[in-house]
């Protein structure tokens, strides 16, 4: 994405849920934190997220489950997509989709890694991206790149 009035789509894997993003995300990053593990059943998530307004639901109706107080995790009901997170973050809602249910997800490389204190312990990616312990906001980054084994 290259211009801030590019348009990306997405969906799930049956097609039945299809949504549109405005511009550049406010944010792209892997998570390895329980709530995105459980929730999708990967080792990691990788989202990139934008406001809400910047976000068009263009088919479909996503089903919401409150994963924590005011967070949500959003399927498909027929195919079992797992969609997006969204949740409250300065005062406005924001909206991650998983990066597979875009159709380019080439379009959205992630730059860091954050909550590296629930990654699980085998698992870990080969770039030298920084890793966060939970949030950047929390403290600068613990290393970039992988474990040393
Ligand atoms: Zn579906
Ligand atoms: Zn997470």
């Amino acid at each position: 994405m290259n211009n801030t009035s590019d348009i990306a789509s997405g969906g799930c894997h049956c097609g039945a849920i299809r949504y549109q993003v405005i511009g550049e995300p406010d944010f792209v990053g892997c998570c390895h934190c329980k709530d995105c593990r459980g929730s999708t059943g990967a080792p990691i998530t990788i989202y990139p997220t934008f406001p809400e307004d910047k976000v068009q639901f263009t088919k479909g109706k996503r089903q919401k489950y409150e994963s924590s107080p005011g967070a949500f995790r959003t399927f498909c009901s027929i195919c079992g997509t797992s969609i997006s997170y969204e949740s409250p973050w300065n005062g406005k809602m924001i909206i991650g989709f998983h990066i597979s249910t875009l159709d380019r997800p080439e379009l959205f490389p992630p730059d860091k890694h954050v909550f590296d204190i629930d990654r699980i312990q085998w698992f870990d990616t080969a770039d030298h991206l920084p890793r966060y312990a939970t949030l950047p906001g929390n403290g600068d980054a613990i290393r970039h790149g992988p474990i040393d084994k």
